[in-house]
């Protein structure tokens, strides 16, 4: 059977990978491409996690795509709405044409000879493989593993009598009605959780080891619903999307800045809504914020469940499970019915599928990338990796956007490949997500690519920089390499030939 061949082959059918199909259909209007998909339908994580209350903490403004409105006034959107959304944007676009489904990548191998990838991928459906070619790759595969959540063994756990489950995998039948519900963990998950679950359960207790910083913002966008009246929605969603850019933008940097202000501000907050009906020690952390993911929740719900007795947050360390629940070090126990263990992701980039250049396996942990989009020493590839202390579309919307200048560049000059080497001086010990020290980042920190020394290799994570020098920056830039046709050498591409801003 022929191995069909595409311009553009991308992996993943999440945001990302739906983001850069819609970018090319936009950009690069005469390219083949195909999406291959391990799952049975779009949104990724938005598909993948089934909890009761699974929703954004980033705001829709900004987490939504650059080149499609977000018009609900919902603020933090739920898991099925955001799902639709990715999925209503494909149809849009008429991507979805594009995806074959159950087609798990195994294999993506460069050849330099060819001038093309040869990518292996299984149908999960039959198990049988198949190959495919294409010029130009794209992962769009998220960074964790979809199989396995982050679970560490607790002690005793074969003695508790009740299920013990993790948010990545959560059965549809679990009912909770009327139960004490156990939450272990301090994370987005847990803080989602709480105040879901709190509805049915008879009562639910979050276990943390340690606080983190929770952040109340309104469910509705009450200033866009004013403006709705009076200006067209375009525009109102425009307006929005600048202002939660700045606004998050400013918090960082703030945070980075005058961590202690922040943290006043922050913990004052936080007292207000708890209303003394818990100890704010189990809300104060002993980082800055910002060290680690900063949570928010919508019309301060978890804290509202905690005011009306319905759930509360205990800080402690567990010794061990019991027939009943949990013992804590400090003797405390804790009674569970259920117990769900909200102790996070493992890091895994490329869904785990193996990179392969010119015959050499090449580990991602290894490498250092260009602008955040590209892999040393990988040609004609694009790696989707979006923002963690920003909205992660905010980068894949702007990396997509860069692969589009990127290949029709290419196109304009009669190129075929471009490649970016790096020196180790380039490279940094620290992992591209390292100024971030959350639990899955230190776990995966050999999994991670390397963060850069400076210019086009350092990883800023900052949309207001990044975003225009993906946009307009010169692709030709004196580091960028590219050749022409099969076998040939790297030729230098030719000063002042690129044109700014230039598509
Ligand atoms: C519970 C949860 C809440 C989150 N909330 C936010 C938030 O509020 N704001 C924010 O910015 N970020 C959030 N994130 C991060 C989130 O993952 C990103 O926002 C974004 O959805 C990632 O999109 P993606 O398409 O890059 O990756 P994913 O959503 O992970 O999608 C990757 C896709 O690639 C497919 N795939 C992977 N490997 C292969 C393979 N080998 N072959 C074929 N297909 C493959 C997967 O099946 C999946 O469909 C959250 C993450 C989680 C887990």
């Amino acid at each position: 059977m022929p191995v069909p061949h595409f311009d553009v082959l991308i992996v993943g059918a999440g945001v990302s990978g739906i983001g850069a199909a819609c970018h090319l259909t936009r950009e690069c209007p005469g390219k083949s491409y195909v999406v291959l998909e391990r799952r049975e339908r779009i949104g990724g994580t938005w598909d993948l996690f089934r909890y009761p209350g699974i929703r954004s903490d980033s705001d829709m403004f900004t987490f939504g795509f650059a080149f499609r409105p977000w018009n609900e006034p919902r603020v933090l959107a739920d898991g099925p709405a955001i799902q639709r959304y990715v999925e209503e944007t494909a149809a849009e676009y008429g991507v979805d044409e594009h995806i074959r489904y159950r087609m798990k990548v195994l294999r993506a191998s460069w050849s330099s000879a060819e001038g093309r990838w040869t990518v292996e991928a299984r149908n999960e459906s039959t198990g049988r493989k198949q190959r495919f070619t294409a010029g130009y790759l794209v992962a769009g595969t998220g960074y964790y593993d979809y199989d396995q959540g982050y679970r560490p063994p607790f002690p005793g756990e074969e003695r508790f009598g009740g299920p013990v489950i993790h948010p990545q995998h959560w059965p549809d039948d679990l009912d909770y009605a009327g139960k004490r519900v156990l939450i272990i963990g301090s994370g987005a998950t847990a803080i989602t959780l709480v105040p879901a679950m709190a509805q049915d359960a008879a009562h639910v207790t979050m276990l943390q080891r340690s606080p983190t910083y929770i952040m109340s913002l309104p469910a509705e966008d009450k200033i866009s619903e004013a403006l709705r009246r009076v200006l067209p929605d375009d525009l109102v969603w425009r307006m929005a999307r600048r202002r939660n850019i700045t606004l998050q933008r400013g918090l960082y940097r703030l945070s980075r800045k005058r961590p202690g202000v922040v943290r006043r501000l922050m913990l004052r907050g936080v007292q207000r809504q708890l209303g003394g009906a818990s100890d704010l020690a189990n809300f104060t952390p002993d980082y800055n914020p910002w060290d680690q993911r900063l949570c928010v929740v919508p019309d301060g719900d978890l804290f509202r469940v905690i005011r009306e007795k319905r759930a509360d947050v205990v800080t402690g360390r567990i010794e061990t499970f019991t027939e009943t629940g949990v013992r804590l070090e400090s003797g405390e126990e804790i009674e569970a019915d259920v117990i769900l263990t909200a102790t996070g992701l493992q890091v895994q980039l490329l869904g785990g599928a193996s990179l392969e250049v010119d015959g050499e396996p090449l580990p991602i942990a290894g490498l250092v990338t260009y602008k955040g989009v590209l892999l040393e020493g990988v040609p004609n590839a694009s790696i989707i990796f979006g923002y963690t202390n920003a909205s992660w579309t905010l980068k894949a919307d702007i990396a997509a956007e860069y692969t589009c200048r990127l290949l029709n560049y290419l196109d304009r000059h009669g190129y075929t490949q471009a490649v970016a080497y790096a020196s180790d001086a380039d490279r940094a010990e620290d992992s591209v997500m390292g100024a971030l020290d959350a639990g899955y980042v230190r776990r995966g920190n050999d999994r991670l690519p390397r963060q850069g020394t400076h210019g086009p290799w350092k990883v800023r994570n900052d949309y207001l920089r990044d975003a225009p020098a993906l946009r307009m920056g010169p692709i030709n830039d004196g580091i960028l390499q590219f050749r022409r046709g099969p076998h040939a050498e790297p030729v230098p591409a030719p000063a002042g030939a690129e044109v700014p801003a230039g598509r």
